[in-house]
């Protein structure tokens, strides 16, 4: 087996090592950061400019460039780049809008930020994200808008979701938070679309240590966004900068303080670089798990559909009826054994926010997937060794083979 996917490349993640407190134990993640980011943001520090400048407006050109659409707004994380979309297309109090509730509380957050409601619907139990069927089956006269998450690092089928929303005269705003270097129908998330958002938080594909990101092919949203971003100001700190301070802004609008730094900027230019590597880490160590697992009945691995390319921000394992344990059990199982796995999602409805407000929804599929499907570690310089026996351990587990 060999999951160093290009040998020829320069930059290689390094492997867990004794340094890191972790010998006997296998996070469920961790990020690559070494000496390039510490370099970048040390220069970045030196060169007294520090918030929101050249370096952020680089990044921002880096990440339109890579996934291929016109603008790209960086923001202090995925929340606030939701929260403009969600508001640069005219949703507002009083509106629903349709998300899952299998998803991270920050997707639903940004809709209450917006004044408006969540609606959730239930997700696919193959995919783990929401269908297009089942999202117009729910739509209310209140419903401005879907908020479509690419869950787990899968997209979801957009096409369908383009189709619903012009048909029933409904904005469209994705999540794509966790799906960094995925890919629907051969294009990046946000290749196309008015309103995309990613996150750069550690969890993520790249991070920027907290950090978002609106993708959009629209100027006029691009352009707002960069307004509201910084207190609703008609003129960047920067651009007054530039002019030795000649030039006055204008509020045209309230706004927030959702600007992103030039240190991020630095960590994630770093990032950027050594994407290539990440994914093709990721999807090594997915595949040999995939093959691992394809003749074990008892579970079963991610599906991915033809559409997609699947980015593995994080593995996740569905396990079966008869397997020797549940999932409960397999997850302290495999803690008992120095392998940290998670819970894979927990889904919104059952957070006592929202208990009384979404009492009569039934939500099958979610429930099954929150009960029954654990994530397994998978990131970059996660060794060999480690894979194979965080994969063998699971395998044993449930066939019985190793006792609880
Ligand atoms: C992580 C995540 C978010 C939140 O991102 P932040 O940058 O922390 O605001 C939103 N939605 C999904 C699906 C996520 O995974």
């Amino acid at each position: 087996m060999s999951t160093s996917a290009s040998s020829s490349s320069a930059l290689k993640a390094p492997s867990l090592g004794k340094e890191d407190g972790l010998f006997d134990h296998i996070p469920l993640m961790r990020p690559w950061i070494d000496e390039d980011e510490t370099e970048a943001i040390t220069a970045v520090l030196k060169s007294g400019w520090i918030t929101q400048g050249q370096k952020a407006i680089e990044f921002e050109n880096t990440v339109a460039e890579f996934i291929g659409n016109k603008y790209a707004v960086a923001t202090n994380s995925c929340t606030s780049a939701l929260h403009l979309g969600l508001r640069l297309s005219g949703v507002g109090p009083g509106d629903e809008v349709i998300c899952p509730s299998y998803t991270c509380m920050a997707t639903a957050n940004a809709i209450h930020m917006a004044g408006a409601e969540p609606l959730f619907v239930d997700i696919d139990p193959l995919t783990y994200n929401t269908d297009a069927a089942t999202t117009e089956a729910a739509l209310s006269p209140r419903t401005k808008a879907i908020l479509l998450v690419h869950q787990i690092g899968l997209p979801a089928d957009r096409d369908a979701f383009v189709a619903l929303c012009s048909k029933r005269g409904l904005a469209l705003i994705e999540d794509a938070a966790c799906s960094f270097g995925a890919k629907y129908k051969g294009l990046n998330l946000g290749a196309v679309g008015k309103a995309v958002a990613y996150s750069f938080h550690p969890r993520k594909m790249i991070t920027t240590g907290e950090g978002g990101m609106l993708i959009s092919d629209d100027k006029e949203m691009a352009d707002m966004a960069r307004i509201l971003r910084s207190t609703g100001a008609s003129v960047s700190d920067l651009e007054r900068h530039k002019h030795k301070g000649t030039l006055v802004q204008q509020y045209l609008d309230t706004g927030y303080n959702y600007r992103f730094t030039d240190m991020q900027a630095a960590l994630g230019l770093m990032q950027m670089k050594k994407l290539p590597q990440m994914l093709a880490e990721r999807k090594a160590q997915a595949e040999y798990y995939n093959q691992v697992f394809a003749p074990v009945e008892a579970i079963s691995g991610p599906f991915v559909p033809d559409y997609a390319q699947h980015s593995y921000s994080s593995y996740i394992v569905k396990v079966h009826r008869d397997a020797k344990v549940n999932r409960d059990q397999l997850l302290e199982a495999m803690a008992a054994r120095g392998i940290s796995c998670r819970v894979g999602i927990q889904p919104l409805h059952y957070e006592p926010f929202y208990k009384e407000r979404m009492s009569r929804l039934d939500l099958p599929n979610t429930e099954q997937a929150a009960r029954d499907t654990i994530f397994l570690p998978i990131f970059p310089g996660l060794p060999e060794a480690d894979l194979e026996r965080i994969a063998s351990t699971l395998v044993d587990l449930v066939s019985g083979k190793q006792r609880v």
